[in-house]
């Protein structure tokens, strides 16, 4: 199971699409958030949208091996779907630190985690421009949390630097096959 955190707009969602494409045998783990979809964005496929009532009661029947709350909404990864994908297949997870931190708690989760970060913030308020998903307050939202994210790095297996995609794929190859004991 892999973990990829990142602040936003580092490549993550990219990347992690990118690793289930090639390597079949990766689902991505769908997690269940409040927030709104964006326009480009399918119900089932980038998340579970559900209602905040929805969301408090998978939180009070225990439903969530880990939740959130990021920027106003919440973010959690239901047990049932991490537990039926495992018993076929690897995961790779697109969370944020907090919640990597709640799943490391959890002995039965083989992780292997990756924090992926931007050369500077400079870099990464032109890429949060450039992709244009977010409005003047959400893009504040996520500059701002880049420092409080990137703190968190020391809990992760692996830090890498994402300043060439194609590179910084590799080295997500690399961690993996190697983990598996696999050749290229
Ligand atoms: P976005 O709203 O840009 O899709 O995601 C915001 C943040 O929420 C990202 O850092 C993403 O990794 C994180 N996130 C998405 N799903 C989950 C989840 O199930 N749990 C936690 N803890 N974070 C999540």
């Amino acid at each position: 199971m892999v973990i990829l955190s990142s602040p936003s707009g580092v490549g993550k969602t990219t990347l992690t699409k990118k690793i289930q494409q090639k390597y079949r045998s990766f689902k991505i783990s769908v997690s269940h958030t409040t927030r709104l979809p964006r326009s480009n964005e399918i119900d089932g496929v980038d998340y579970h949208f559900v209602t905040n009532k929805k969301f408090n009661e998978y939180v009070k029947k225990d439903k969530f091996y880990e939740y959130a709350k990021i920027f106003e909404n919440y973010y959690g990864t239901l047990k049932k779907n991490v537990d039926d994908t495992i018993k076929t297949n690897d995961i790779i997870f697109d969370i944020d630190w907090q919640g990597t931190k709640k799943l490391s708690k959890y002995e039965n989760l083989n992780l292997i985690k990756i924090f992926l970060i931007t050369d500077n913030k400079e870099e990464l308020k032109k890429r949060l421009i450039k992709r244009n998903q977010n409005s003047n307050k959400e893009l504040e939202q996520r500059l701002n949390s880049f420092d409080e994210d990137i703190k968190h790095w020391k809990d992760y297996d692996y830090v890498l630097v994402n300043k060439n995609l194609e590179i910084c794929f590799k080295q997500i190859e690399t961690i993996i096959l190697n983990s598996k004991n696999m050749e290229f």
